[in-house]
């Protein structure tokens, strides 16, 4: 499932196709994806301008000119195909997908074209993506924590919103109010770089290791960002595989394996339900 770098390259690859472009045709193949499409989306988003794309937790956020806004979400497949006549007979132009294994035109739920003739294509086997739509005063992400790459995001800010969690620290970081867009593979790398067990009690975290923590959970998205962001060429295949940040995983599917840093063998236990790899060594 794509986690917040891989909905970052996503949105870094679309942004100079859409952002700043005016939508000539919107079209839905279908009438929902995991949820109902939007009221007459195509209506709304035909003739506007999109302004900005930007991203919040794994969300994707188009403002348009209307004062609206079109929030995409990915769910557990989704990816989108970017067609710009202008650049098909340069594969490797920046911010053109090029998918290992071709996507099945049956799949393609969404389609836009831009004034520029570029067409951009949502397609998702699973459809648990989904499309949303909002007004410019609506604020449909009020609950979910700061970003952990902003300056809202910090050791301290950390500390305030772990005090009095009896979760474990892996379970809390997972919790999109404490910090948003983490999943499980990030929040098992960000403890382990930062030697925090992940079965420590959160409100035992003190401010020295919430700033450490907080720091490696910022340099590992940044990692996977550039990863991810530098080799688009087998992103997302249809089990969400990624750019190529799972050869640096430090611990994340590496049960039995030899520790980077001590060699003894990474372990793997059970919290919420979720696998959490990690080295009993290096991480009190
Ligand atoms: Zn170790």
């Amino acid at each position: 499932m794509p986690e917040l770098p891989e909905v970052e390259t996503v949105r870094r690859g679309l942004q100079p196709h859409l952002e700043g472009a005016r939508l000539t045709s919107v079209r839905l193949n279908r009438p929902d994806l995991r949820f109902p499409f939007p009221e007459r989306m195509e209506e709304r988003l035909t003739g506007a301008r999109v302004v900005s794309l930007a991203r919040r937790a794994k969300f994707l956020v188009a403002d348009t000119d209307r004062d609206e806004r079109l929030v995409m979400h990915l769910g557990m497949s989704g990816r989108f195909t970017i067609i710009d006549p202008a650049a098909a007979d340069l594969p490797d132009a920046p911010g053109q997908f090029v998918h290992a294994q071709p996507t099945l035109p049956q799949h393609d739920h969404v389609e836009f074209e831009t004034e520029h003739g570029v067409r951009i294509v949502f397609n998702d086997p699973r459809r648990f993506g989904y499309m949303q739509m909002f007004t410019a005063g609506e604020d449909p992400f009020y609950e979910i924590g700061p970003e952990p790459l902003s300056n809202a995001f910090s050791g301290e800010s950390l500390y305030e919103a772990l005090k009095g969690r009896r979760s474990p620290i892996k379970t809390a970081l997972l919790d999109q109010h404490v910090v948003a867009g983490l999943g499980n593979i990030y929040v098992c790398e960000a403890l382990f770089r930062s030697g925090v067990s992940p079965r420590r009690l959160a409100l035992n975290l003190g401010k020295a290791r919430c700033d450490r923590l907080a720091n490696e959970v910022r340099n590992v998205l940044e990692d996977a960002i550039r990863a991810g962001g530098s080799t688009l060429k087998d992103y997302a295949h249809a089990d969400g595989g990624l750019g190529y940040f799972q050869h640096s995983f430090g611990v994340y599917g590496r049960e039995g394996e030899a520790c980077t840093q001590c060699q003894m063998p990474v372990q793997r236990t059970v919290q919420s339900g979720r696998s959490t790899f990690f080295c009993s060594n290096c991480q009190r």
